[in-house]
């Protein structure tokens, strides 16, 4: 008996694995994901990720109360634009709400809004989530459930690991004008089966300068990942390598692990 929950344990992270990874993680993969929908996602990040055939992901809200101001926000023209140049749209709630507030109906509610929006432009069905201000809680892993989203984003500056993390608590770092040295060094944790996922904001961020990335900064940034032979992609794409039913079935959600930055 004893001999035999030995081997179970010595051969429990294969069966995770095997369950869980459709195809091996590489090494040096990143994922980049864009928040709140600021003006510059169109005019500076969207033409830089063209330029080196980088994938990415805009989690997209109305930001209140200025999104209407197209100094600062993006319309939804060019959010249907950026679907058009095959980046992927995904949902950030209608009025970026802390959904850890919120009772179902609510939270459907802000979720229905985007979706509908993105549907009457003709945006493929929204599948992946990304938790404003980082405001989770149990129930909205529940709710997300019901809705049938595929992957939810939340912050914790460290790496994704697909064998331990549940998909709808993916760690994430974000980007500001002040940790370049935390970035650069988040990028080589990207090994051993381990995802590098960056949430960013405006490039630049007018509105909210605590998360500001000057263009500069990003252009570095690219640079890096493009000289170093990093594999850049979007949410969406992870399922290329997730099963995330299977994930979803082996891992309990762990709320005692990083998840804000
Ligand atoms: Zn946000």
């Amino acid at each position: 008996m004893k001999n035999r929950l030995t081997l179970y344990l010595l051969l429990f992270p294969l069966i995770l694995h095997a369950q869980i990874l459709k195809n091996p993680i590489p090494d040096k993969l990143v994922v980049l994901t864009f928040d709140d929908a600021p003006a510059s996602q169109y005019s500076v990040v969207a033409p830089l990720l063209q330029e080196y055939d980088f994938g990415g992901t805009f989690f997209v809200c109305e930001f209140q109360p200025n999104y209407a101001d197209s100094a600062l926000y993006m319309n939804w023209r060019q959010i249907q634009e950026l679907d058009r140049m095959g980046f992927e749209v995904a949902n950030h709630t209608h009025t970026h709400a802390n959904v850890s507030k919120l009772s179902q109906a609510e939270f459907n509610k802000q979720l229905s809004y985007i979706e509908d929006k993105c549907d009457s432009l003709g945006i493929p069905k929204l599948t992946n989530f990304a938790y404003p201000g980082y405001g989770l809680n149990s129930q909205a892993l529940e709710f997300l459930e019901a809705k049938d989203y595929v992957f939810a984003r939340a912050g914790g500056s460290r790496a994704y690991d697909p064998l331990s993390d549940h998909p709808y608590l993916i760690p994430s770092w974000a980007t500001d004008e002040t940790n370049k040295a935390e970035i650069l060094s988040a990028f080589d944790q990207a090994k051993d089966g381990k995802i590098v996922i960056l949430t960013i904001h405006g490039v630049p961020d007018i509105e909210h300068p605590w998360v500001n990335t000057p263009p500069e900064l990003f252009k570095e940034y690219l640079e890096y990942l493009k000289v170093n032979e990093f594999t850049v992609i979007s949410m969406k794409e992870l399922e290329e390598y997730i099963d995330v039913d299977e994930a979803k079935r082996l891992h309990k959600p762990d709320f005692s692990k990083k998840l804000s930055n």
